[in-house]
């Protein structure tokens, strides 16, 4: 997939005449790569017609550059797509609210709940855990025993079979305890799909949460829209969390559980680990969706543009995580010598719209240049920092005048570093597949 879209766009950025052809065929590669990572055949024709009425030719001046438009358009497209344009319920710090998860049997609501509990409480919140499960023989246990894993206040019962009861008990006990996020996890399936929904409507009812999260296996492919309507249509879900995103999905099913629950979403599971969970950004989404966001091509993009006896020096630095503007600068020297910056930016997870491949390699080498210049006008201090919040403005100022640039130019060299660090900053702990052998493993 990754393959097909990026080829899709560089095959754009080839052609030297953009036309109503060009953007055709282009949007037709793309359009067959989305439905392959589960996107909805509706949202892509959506986004398909969006993006045609976006980019009339007619209207764009001659001097325009049209393949950025293009490629703008279709990034932004989608990202509109993730966005219901409401945002979901905000807990509160300190003030009660009642979270209810819902989702399929084996969606990944138990272990979601646990994530959301312990990501907060980390961030100084009280949280509480209530099992409402009575239908799945062990579901109590699986609940406690994460909670004790995480030092989190659990209630359930191994003899009452009233979720509702346990619901409501478990929310009152945690109210009266000043706990200021109960959540509440439920029943996945029954024995029949209707008394689940039943059921899950008077959990609802009775416990009156201030936010219903729906929780769906990023796997389940194009199933995605009906089975996140049907919950939308039995309980006000008014939020989305996709799990198993460090499987194989793409997750595509994400657009059309906002499409069909009308919700953001909000987190993404990436893990079985309690910590593997992170905040829903819709850039590096996007990017992932597209197949911008590998690894392993990234990898693959360094050790072509870093010279063979400079690999395993850059790649360690690189891989280490700590990643300070020095490094940034052999990495740009590098990729100076190497070719065009667009496409190895283009291989980089979570990247930003603004960096996607170039249509002219002379601007990426001016670019490439003028961050260097940059770079040469600061000290030695604020190139071997590990902090990227050194540069402060009055720094940053003075790097501009020295080199002569515009202090928006410095800033956007600075976003990029920071991208560079986070990116790094993931692959810690990531095997480098160096292409020499290493004698000490
Ligand atoms: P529930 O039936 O909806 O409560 O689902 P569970 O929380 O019991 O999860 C079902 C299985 O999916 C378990 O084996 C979990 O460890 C696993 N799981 C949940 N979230 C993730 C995730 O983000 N990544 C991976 N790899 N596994 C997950
Ligand atoms: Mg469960």
């Amino acid at each position: 997939l990754g393959g097909t879209i990026t080829r899709a766009i560089r095959q754009m950025n080839n052609a030297t005449i953009v036309d109503q052809k060009v953007l055709n065929e282009c949007l037709n590669e793309i359009n067959r790569a989305l439905l392959n990572a589960d996107v909805r055949f509706q949202l892509v024709r959506d986004m398909h017609n969006n993006v045609k009425r976006i980019v009339n030719f007619d209207d764009l001046a001659a001097g325009h550059n049209k393949r950025r438009i293009i490629q703008q358009a279709i990034f932004n497209e989608l990202c509109n797509m993730l966005d219901p344009g409401k945002p979901s319920f905000t807990p509160q710090k300190g003030k009660t609210s009642v979270i209810m998860f819902v989702g399929l049997q084996g969606s990944g609501k138990t272990t979601t709940c646990t994530k959301y509990a312990y990501y907060h409480q980390r961030k100084g919140w009280k949280p509480a855990l209530v099992c409402a499960d009575t239908f799945r023989a062990g579901a109590f246990d699986q609940l406690k025993q994460n909670a004790i894993k995480a030092k989190i206040p659990f209630y359930g019962s191994y003899a009452e079979s009233d979720p509702v009861k346990i619901a409501v008990e478990g929310v009152e006990t945690f109210k009266k305890e000043n706990r200021d996020l109960i959540i509440v996890d439920t029943s996945g399936r029954h024995k029949q799909e209707a008394a689940l929904f039943e059921e899950m409507r008077q959990v609802s009812e009775a416990t009156k949460p201030d936010l219903i999260v729906f929780v769906m296996d990023s796997s389940i492919g194009q199933a995605a829209f009906d089975q996140a309507l049907a919950f939308k249509q039995s309980v006000p879900v008014g939020a989305v969390i996709v799990t198993k995103m460090d499987g194989h999905a793409k997750g595509g099913g994400a657009l059309s559980a906002v499409a069909a629950t009308k919700s953001p979403v909000i987190f993404i599971g990436t893990g079985e680990h309690m910590d593997e969970f992170e905040v829903f950004d819709v850039k590096p989404f996007v990017s992932r969706l597209l197949g911008m966001g590998d690894w392993s091509g990234f990898m693959d993009k360094i050790h072509e543009v870093v010279p063979e006896d400079q690999q395993p020096e850059l790649l360690r630095k690189l891989s280490e995580g700590n990643i300070t503007l020095r490094i940034m600068y052999e990495y740009l020297q590098n990729i100076q010598k190497m070719g065009p910056i667009g496409q190895v930016f283009s291989m980089l997870p979570g990247l930003s719209s603004e960096l996607m491949p170039n249509d002219q390699e002379v601007e990426s080498q001016a670019k490439i240049k003028r961050y260097m210049t940059m770079m040469d006008s600061m000290t030695n201090e604020e190139l071997d920092s590990p902090n990227p919040k050194i540069m402060n403005e009055s720094r940053s100022m003075r790097v501009a005048r020295g080199s002569g640039c515009d202090i928006s130019e410095v800033m956007e060299m600075l976003e990029e570093y920071k991208r560079l660090a986070k990116i790094c900053s993931k692959m810690k702990g990531l095997k480098i597949p160096t292409r020499r052998c290493d004698m000490n493993t």
